[in-house]
């Protein structure tokens, strides 16, 4: 290794060695790095929410239920009680909306009561808080449960009370489960053999495991994430989660919104946006339409042979043939390359490159270079139309 590369990779070593992230924060980080400064760096102050509130209170009575010296289950009415003891009565719009929450609380309980019971035992660790080092990054994190299992070895479980279950190919790629793998590799020595969520509501485990490959992939998405952070990157990333996140106040996304809260800039261009909102739902709507006709029409073409369909006014349709190909790359390089001329159709494809580089898994330094090799030709922006209903804030 040259002497500069050296003294880069100490010095990357050097930043990632202040940061201190968590399975949440790199999640979050990879979603949006704006949100990530919001949250983990500025620490914005969260409102409580019954969601939130919610998943505490069970996380909390699971805890009381699983925290005995004895492998005997507390019963169900001591569960509830339980429930009454920890519920965070924080975020709730109203009284009733508390209560049904609760009752909710109680149902999902009842469940995991009778689904535990039988198989009631003393867990190897019960709401582990861990740190470890991880290519100089601190990674912290609490494991809610690690239960022996029959045959040796260790299951992890944590409890999460999303209503809907995930594919399970998010379950086999899932960060938590990884950065849990390694923490009790590195804190207890050990392997797990099962990594579980335990989705509560629907009453259901879903269960996954942990490769050497994988670990390598959790270090490597680590190292960048910690790379870009010490590098001060924290763009904001438009996603699916924008309607719901509560920076929406403090994101460069939602200014105008924010600036028409106290007085309309400009109410001329508020109608004109209108316009356009009008505009586009009215071709949506043609489009649609047309969808739904093309098919008959062609189907009755077809059926008769017509090559032009006319109307009332003596304008017409016209039917022309389309071919629509797609290159097959192996049989097309066999003809070209031994020409010469394989090169001269080969280019770079600028909307993968331009997702690779959003996609915020390079490292700064490879983001930063292929940035620059960019040239720009001219900058265009494309509109979009965004329903109210999903604007929620
Ligand atoms: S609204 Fe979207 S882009 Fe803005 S901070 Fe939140 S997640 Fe990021």
């Amino acid at each position: 290794m040259g002497q500069r590369a050296a003294t880069t990779l100490a010095a990357r070593a050097s930043e990632r060695r202040h940061i201190r992230l968590s399975y949440s924060s790199i999640n979050t980080y990879e979603t949006c790095p704006a949100k990530f400064k919001f949250q983990f760096e500025d620490r914005v102050p969260r409102s409580p929410s019954p969601a939130l509130s919610f998943g505490d209170s069970l996380h909390r009575a699971l805890h009381l239920f699983h925290n005995r010296p004895v492998p005997v289950a507390p019963s169900l009415e001591e569960l509830h009680d339980m429930l009454e003891a920890v519920w965070v009565a924080e975020g709730f719009s109203s009284e009733s909306e508390e209560t049904m929450y609760r009752e909710h609380g109680r149902q999902v309980l009842a469940q995991y009561h009778r689904e535990s019971e039988a198989t009631y035992k003393i867990p190897a660790a019960l709401e582990h808080r861990f740190t470890i080092d991880v290519e100089g990054v601190e990674i912290a994190g609490v494991i809610d449960r690690m239960d022996r299992i029959p045959g040796g070895g260790y299951e992890i479980i944590d409890y999460k009370t999303n209503r809907r279950l995930p594919p399970q190919a998010r379950i086999d790629t899932d960060l938590q489960l990884s950065v849990y793998h390694l923490a009790a590799k590195e804190v207890w020595g050990i392997e797990p053999e099962r990594l579980t969520l335990y989705y509560l509501l629907p009453g259901q485990r879903m269960t996954t495991a942990r490769t050497a490959a994988d670990v390598d992939e959790l270090r490597r998405r680590i190292g960048v994430v910690a790379e870009r952070v010490a590098a001060g990157k924290f763009e904001p990333r438009q996603n699916p989660l924008c309607d719901w996140c509560e920076y929406q106040s403090l994101c460069p996304l939602f200014r105008h919104r924010e600036d028409k809260r106290e007085a309309d800039p400009a109410p001329r261009m508020t109608e004109m946006v209108d316009e356009w909102i009008s505009l586009k739902r009215t071709a949506r709507e043609v489009y649609r339409r047309f969808d739904e006709l093309n098919p008959m029409i062609n189907a009755f073409a077809d059926e008769h042979g017509y090559r032009r369909l006319f109307g009332t006014d003596g304008a017409a349709i016209d039917r022309r043939v389309q071919h629509i190909t797609s290159p097959i790359e192996e049989k097309v390089r066999a003809i070209l390359e031994p020409l010469g001329l394989w090169d001269s159709v080969l280019s770079i494809d600028t909307a993968k490159l331009n997702a690779l580089i959003e996609s915020r898994t390079l490292s700064p330094d490879v983001e930063d270079a292929l940035l620059a090799s960019r040239e720009e030709v001219r900058t265009q922006h494309a509109l979009y139309l965004r329903e109210a209903e999903r604007v929620k804030r």
